[in-house]
């Protein structure tokens, strides 16, 4: 606990960094919880609230410890001490109803009012607008006609995405507690009320769970419809039963972004694991471009390869075929050649006579010269007589 300077101010938490570390996954730093009483002096039920609120908050209790671990309190348990020391009802020294003047208050005549915003703004900025740094703000105040506990709230339209989100710490309470009434609540801003701290502080800075925290300077009646006197433990209780709404809400907030991030985490792996498979998917297929390349930039050599070397040796087998062929061609054309000669010179005709009568005959052999056959005069004679003059 620390007393700051201009107004009480108690900062309740665990300091105990290592500890509040390990127990915090979800957020780096804690977040923060401002609570005041007493901004109207008579409504002295305020301060019996505040403090069954610091004695649990400082308890041993499970939702006790843990708060600590994840949240600062920023408590200010008198937000009028000048009114409380005068004796007034309402106001402040000089005759204001300080909760009326937080739009626009004066240092020198609402110097308490300064000094909350002040605190306010610290916690909230440099933050955006969005920052829920702020988890939750409650002013204390008692109520001289209405019976019960119960809140005035932010109002907001019935389609704003922090309608509902607004009014679960109310029902968390009034499950837990008779003595606290839901439909008690008002999530209003009436005229008369707009200059209240709680709609100020929800307009000016953001706070979505901005509660004017009433209960009544009478009773409470239960779900029998019987009456009961608040006395100094059921208002301390009411503090307790505010802290446990508190505990609760937070398990659910934390809860919520668990899921969120789980969700987050998730598509998160999903991305990675489609962008891994991707690039395999890529790998595989360049890798199977480079094989198809590399083949069809082998085998048409190959093929010519050996291509090329079947032509060549048809090419030198038909050549040396040719050239046989010739030769023995040749041989026997000279042999002819020789033989005619011979034969004309004998028989008295011209060579050239004979070279251009010469007759092709068949098995390349003519049959004047065949030894074998008779003259051709004997053969004319013999086949036929009747044709001889
Ligand atoms: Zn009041």
């Amino acid at each position: 606990m620390s007393e700051p300077k201009g107004y009480n101010l108690i900062k309740l938490s665990d300091f105990d960094e290592t500890d509040s570390r390990l127990s915090m996954p979800l957020y780096k730093r804690k977040k923060y919880v401002i609570i005041m009483a007493r901004v109207h002096p008579g409504e002295s039920n305020g301060s019996f609230m505040m403090q069954g609120l610091i004695k649990f908050l400082c308890g041993d209790s499970h939702s006790a410890k843990e708060l600590r671990k994840r949240i600062v309190f920023k408590i200010i348990p008198m937000s009028n001490p000048d009114g409380v020391i005068a004796g007034n009802y309402r106001t402040c020294m000089c005759g204001h109803d300080l909760n009326r003047r937080y739009h626009e208050p004066d240092f020198r005549l609402h110097p308490t009012v300064v000094a909350i915003k002040q605190l306010t703004n610290e916690l909230v900025f440099p933050k955006n607008a969005d920052s829920e740094d702020v988890l939750l703000l409650v002013d204390m105040h008692g109520h001289s006609r209405k019976k019960n506990t119960f809140v005035y709230g932010p109002e907001v339209p019935l389609h704003h995405e922090k309608y509902y989100k607004i009014r679960i710490i109310p029902r968390l309470i009034a499950d837990e507690t008779s003595k606290f009434r839901y439909f008690s609540c008002k999530f209003r801003h009436e005229r008369s009320k707009l200059k209240a701290a709680r709609i100020v502080m929800w307009k000016q800075f953001n706070i979505s769970n901005c509660y004017t925290y009433e209960s009544s300077m009478h009773g409470f009646f239960d779900e029998n419809n019987q009456n009961y006197e608040f006395d100094c433990s059921s208002y301390e209780e009411m503090g307790e039963h505010l802290v446990n709404g508190i505990y609760e809400y937070l398990m659910i907030i934390e809860e919520d972004e668990r899921r969120r991030r789980l969700k987050d985490l998730e598509k998160r792996k999903k991305k990675k694991l489609k962008q891994q498979l991707e690039m395999k998917a890529a790998l595989a297929v360049k890798e199977a471009k480079e094989k198809a390349e590399q083949s069809n930039v082998e085998s048409p050599i190959k093929r010519t390869d050996t291509i090329r070397r079947k032509l060549t040796a048809q090419i030198s087998t038909t050549r040396e075929k040719s050239a046989n062929v010739l030769n023995t061609e040749n041989d026997q054309t000279k042999a002819k050649r020789v033989k005619k000669k011979n034969t004309n010179s004998k028989n008295g005709t011209s060579l050239a006579v004979n070279q251009v009568t010469e007759p092709d005959y068949p098995n390349g052999q003519d049959p004047e010269n065949n030894p074998n056959e008779p003259p051709c005069s004997s053969r004319i004679t013999s086949a036929s007589p009747g044709l001889l003059p």
